[in-house]
Order: C-alpha cells, then structure tokens, then sequence
C-alpha cells in the first residue's frame, strides 16, 4: 500500500538549509503539518527564523493574511530527531547536501524509520536517484521532486520518475505539488541534470567555445541574448550570477561514470578552466568572466548584439530539447513549461523552433558541430533524429 494524495497530511524534510526550509514554507502555507529535520540544530533556528521571515514578507505584499502566517508557522516542528521527524509522515522530501552515499545513507534510514506506505522523495540537483530507490525496500515509491530557488517564489518543480516509478506514485506527487500551488513537470527518465539544467548547459556551453575560438565576443552574445531574444541574463551575466564556472570546472567529471540514459561525455570549455584557475569563479569573487571590483553590473549595450545571429544559442538548446522528446524523458510541453518557470525564458526550445522552422535550427546546429570537431563535443552536438525528422518534413513540435 502507497499513499493517495487524499491521504497526505504530514509532510517531512529532511534537511533545514536553503531548500528544506524553503519547501517546509511551502507545504505548511498550503495547511499540511511539516516536520523539519537537520543534524545541525543552528540550522533548525535559522530555518524557523527564516520561514517566519518569508512569511512576513508574504503578509507584507498582501498575498497571506496575518492570521495564515500565523497559522502556518503553528503547523511546522523542527527537530534533530530522525525518527520523530517521519515516524509519522505520509510523504518525505530528502533536501540535505548534494552528496551521493550521504542521501544513500539517509534513504537507508527513511526507509527504515518511516511508514511502510509513505512515498520518499529528494530534492537533488541532479545525482542518481534510482540508485537512492535501490537502498530501500520500496523502490516504487522513490523519486525526485526537485524545486527551485527559493522555493515560496520559484513556480516550477520537476517530478522524476526512475525506472521502478509506477504512474500512481508520479501521479500522487505531482498532484500533491499541485495542491502546494506549484506547477509540476514530468521527467520520465531519472537523467543526469532532469529537465531545466539539461537545457541550461547549452545555454552556458556554447557562447563560451564561441568566445574561446574568438568568433564572437562575451558582450554580443550576452547582449543579443537579453536584449533581442528576452532573457532575462545572457549567460555569460547569468553564469558569473550563479558561479557556473567553479561548479563546471569542479563538476567535470561527475557524470562520466554515470550509467543513466543521456549522460553526458564532454570537454568543459578550456576558458572556463583559464579563468578557473585565475580565481575567477563570478561575482562572489569580484570577477569573472566580467570584472565586478569597480561595478555591480557588466556593461552590455544594446548595440553590441546587433550583428549576432541568437540562433546559434538557441539550436544546440533545441537540439537537447528534442532529444529529451525522441527518448521519452520528457513532453513537448513540459520541456518548454519547464524553460518558461524554470529559467524565466521568454519562450521554450520548442515554441522558439516552431517559430523559425526546425530547419533554421539545423542550419546552425550544424555549423555549432562543425566547429567541435576537434573535441568530444562534437557527439552532443550532432543534431538528433526527431530535428532531422521535423527538419525534413517542415513540421512543427506543436502539432
Ligand atoms: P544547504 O547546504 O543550504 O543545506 C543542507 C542542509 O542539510 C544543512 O542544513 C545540513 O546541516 C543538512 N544535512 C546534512 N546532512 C544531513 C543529514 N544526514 N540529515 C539531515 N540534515 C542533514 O543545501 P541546499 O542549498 O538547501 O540544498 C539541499 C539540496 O537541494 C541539495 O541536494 C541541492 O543540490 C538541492 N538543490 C539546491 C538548490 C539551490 O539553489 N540551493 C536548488 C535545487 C536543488
């Protein structure tokens, strides 16, 4: 027996940082009880604080009442006992540090300790979570139920299902998402980076071997990106924002090992490790690939993206989207839901293809690859059957 979502009423975390907080906010907001674990009880404070806080801004911008502010943070506990935290939970969601044997150890035990029919799931950025599955006894009720920073005003979550995920369980976890007033997308395939990451990683990709092979500059491609296209950063902005430098670098050879469908095989990009090495990891460090010591913003005018062609970013994006289609990992749909609320893009992969015709796309994909040839690269970005195929029969994505 596995819970329906009718059943859920207690909703634990296990892990008070960042995200678990973040994620206990939201479940109590939305009238569940939650229970918030940690090993560490100063991250439990803070968490309280934290929610406290969270929920005062809410009351503040008039989207909660004081009195439903009130009543949510009466429905959180914390607590650094494992087994008071989920002897009682329906469903649990794992958020503690993004390290493989720590959630292996901590799956262990949740099964151990949590009720037999209680679905497991966790928040990792993208580490193996069949493999988590395979460290219970209940495989079947394992899975990801990955959530966006930070989470009382990130919209999305991506619900990924391993191969031992039956469709009442994604069900119950997608409809319980649902009820916690996000929008879930499905991620049918337990892939290294889910939906979203794997489609930022083009985005940050490409431009750099651009910028590497010195075809385009930093400035045009980051211009183009924002002010043509609608981003909300150009990725070379958005990776000094978010310090995609240091965890590419340091994350290169995470997924080589890795034996799920569509991992990945590939060079990092040798400007990354150039300015890894200088220190320049983004703005936590002043500098990047921008310098920050002496402004808080790049300078990126509007001009300077003119004479760059957008399509060359977008087509090794689209490319990646459709081979999430052709292997069943994902829909047309929730591919593009998950750019839109995950990224905040202006558009998805796909409703950008159907707009300039999947030929246009193949067009550049092919020059991208041309250019790859000399390393590893050169494999991810070869266009995949489903481009060829609507390429071919100028057809849309959205039939
Ligand atoms: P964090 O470092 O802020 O918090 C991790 C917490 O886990 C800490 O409070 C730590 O004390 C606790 N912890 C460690 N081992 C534990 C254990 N055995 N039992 C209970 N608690 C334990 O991390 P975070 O940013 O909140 O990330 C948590 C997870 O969410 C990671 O898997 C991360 O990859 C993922 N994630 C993070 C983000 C993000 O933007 N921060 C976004 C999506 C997903």
């Amino acid at each position: 027996m596995v819970v329906t979502t009718d059943d859920i009423e207690t909703v634990a975390v296990i892990g008070a940082g960042e995200m678990g907080r973040g994620i206990g906010a939201v479940a109590a907001l939305a009238g569940y009880d939650v229970v918030i674990n940690d090993i560490d009880k100063d991250q439990l404070a803070e968490a309280h604080d934290q929610i406290e806080w969270s929920y005062g801004k809410s009351v503040e911008s008039d989207a909660i009442t004081q009195t439903a502010a009130d009543d949510a943070l009466n429905r959180v506990s914390f607590t650094t006992e494992f087994e008071t935290a989920v002897g009682n939970a329906d469903f649990i969601t794992e958020a503690a540090v993004e390290q493989q044997s720590v959630k292996e150890d901590i799956f262990a035990d949740l099964d151990e300790a949590a009720p037999s029919t209680a679905i497991l799931a966790t928040n990792t950025s993208g580490l193996n979570i069949t493999r988590l599955a395979e460290v219970t006894d209940r495989p079947g009720q394992v899975l990801g139920t990955h959530w966006f920073n930070p989470p009382m005003l990130m919209d999305l979550v991506e619900v990924v299902m391993t191969e031992h995920t039956p469709d009442r369980v994604v069900d119950t976890a997608e409809a319980l998402v649902e009820d916690f007033g996000k929008t879930p997308i499905r991620c049918q395939k337990d892939v290294p980076s889910f939906i979203v990451n794997r489609l930022m990683r083009p985005y940050g990709e490409e431009p750099a071997w651009m910028v590497y092979r010195g075809e385009h500059s930093m400035e045009a491609i980051d211009s183009a990106m924002k002010f043509s296209e609608g981003f909300p950063m150009g990725p070379f902005e958005l990776a000094d924002y978010t310090g995609a430098i240091q965890l590419r670098v340091e994350g290169a050879e995470d997924h080589l090992e890795d034996e799920r469908p569509l991992s990945y095989e590939t060079d990092v990009c040798p400007l990354l490790y150039q300015l890894y090495d200088k220190g320049r990891y983004g703005r936590k460090t002043d500098a990047g690939y921008y310098d920050y010591s002496d402004r808080d913003e790049p300078e990126i005018s509007v001009d300077t993206g003119q004479a760059f062609d957008p399509l060359l970013v977008w087509a090794p994006i689209v490319n990646e989207a459709a081979k999430m289609v052709q292997h069943d990992v994902a829909s047309v749909e929730d591919v593009d839901t998950g750019a839109k609320l995950g990224g905040n893009w202006p558009q998805g992969p796909f409703e950008k293809a159907d707009e300039v015709g999947a030929d246009a796309i193949l067009s550049r994909l092919t020059d991208v690859a041309s250019r790859h040839e000399s390393t590893n690269k050169v494999a991810e970005t070869l266009p995949c059957e489903l481009l060829v195929q609507k390429a071919k029969h100028n057809e849309l994505f959205y039939e």
